[in-house]
């Protein structure tokens, strides 16, 4: 794998317009610097114990973006150094967001992760959801937290249509909460979707930023034991 190549090649063929986010989990640190000494320095982690050891271990001004599932007993843990949490799935989440980057006065942008997919996964908001947390009070309290998108994950299949469909789903919604609750606000902008396997529907469909991992850094051996694959 050439790790700055493929980056290379992947930006030639996306939009200025569409900012690529590499997904390093399970990589060592080695990898995360070929990139970065070609000039690439954003990357993305989906657990917390990992993206707080790479960021320690890590040049200072990598933009981390965290993309999995988040615990709220560990945003203490990042919120010194995140820049965009993409997958809040909770207003208990966000408001805590909100108070330890007010710790920090920092701002950390969040994007609210929608369940598209026909999968049954655990993590993503429903439609009613994303209203609640819209139109509850706390929502207009936010300091610290600035809610900038939405995020989504398609159905891990071959079918291209099932795909474009749920892209086609959150970019519409996306649309709609533009209109409904930002109206004014040229912070909410980003709808993030599209993986290495799908990038190029997500982004015919209206992506905004897209979060490659294996197309970049080569297949993960095994997503579930990041110690393991790094002894190979
Ligand atoms: C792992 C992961 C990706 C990248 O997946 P690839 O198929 O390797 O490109 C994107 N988004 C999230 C939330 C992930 O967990």
């Amino acid at each position: 794998m050439n790790i700055p190549e493929n980056i290379k090649l992947l930006q030639k063929e996306i939009p200025g317009s569409v900012k690529l986010v590499a997904i390093s989990k399970t990589k060592p640190v080695s990898d995360i610097m070929e990139a970065y000494f070609s000039g690439f320095t954003t990357f993305g982690e989906n657990k917390v114990q990992e993206l707080i050891k790479k960021q320690e271990d890590l040049p200072e001004d990598i933009e981390w973006h965290m993309v999995g599932h988040l615990q709220t007993n560990k945003v203490k843990y990042i919120a010194p150094f995140v820049n965009m949490i993409q997958s809040v799935d909770s207003l208990k989440l966000l408001k805590i967001i909100d108070k330890e980057a007010g710790k920090h006065n920092r701002i950390i942008n969040c994007l609210l992760q929608l369940h598209i997919a026909l999968e049954e996964t655990k993590f993503g908001l429903s439609l009613n959801e994303v209203q609640e947390i819209l139109e509850s009070p706390d929502f207009k309290l936010l300091k610290n937290a600035r809610i900038v998108g939405l995020m989504g994950m398609a159905t891990f299949t071959s079918e291209e249509e099932v795909i474009r469909m749920e892209f086609k789903f959150l970019a519409d919604y996306f649309k709609k909460l533009k209109k409904d609750y930002f109206p004014t606000d040229k912070k909410f902008k980003e709808i993030s979707m599209g993986m290495s396997g799908d990038y190029k529907i997500a982004i015919e469909e209206g992506s905004t930023m897209i979060r490659v991992g294996s197309s970049i850094f080569g297949a993960r051996t095994c997503s579930l034991s990041p110690t393991k694959t790094s002894q190979s």
